[in-house]
């Protein structure tokens, strides 16, 4: 479901491997992400050499998304400053690896 424009490629924005490469990826419009980077960069969370803080959907490129789509709603204050991993190009924070960590839990349970 879903149209995936421009979806010519579809590999992970953070390592580039490829969707036939990878166990899962997580797919929005503008960004992919899969289950090993989301793993990699939770862990960068907690390092602050490897973090950015910024406020809720400003830095991030899948909630700056969200935030411009008025039928999808993090339900989060946009006001909270939240640690964001990546770069320079694309960017994830902590509140969306979180919820891609609970796909990557629900998709990869066996
Ligand atoms: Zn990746
Ligand atoms: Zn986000």
């Amino acid at each position: 479901m879903g149209n995936l424009q421009g979806g010519l490629h579809e590999c992970c924005s953070f390592c580039k491997r490829n969707k036939t490469d990878v166990e899962l990826l997580i797919s929005k419009p503008k960004v992919r992400v899969c289950n090993t980077c989301v793993e990699e960069l939770l862990v960068k969370c907690s390092d602050s050499s490897q973090y950015r803080e910024s406020r809720l959907h400003e830095l991030c490129t899948f909630c700056s998304f969200i935030a411009k789509n008025p039928f999808l709603q993090l339900g989060e204050d946009p006001n909270e400053m939240v640690r964001n991993v990546g770069g320079p190009e694309v960017w994830i924070c902590q509140s969306c690896l979180t919820l891609c960590e609970g796909i990557v839990l629900e998709k990869l349970r066996r």
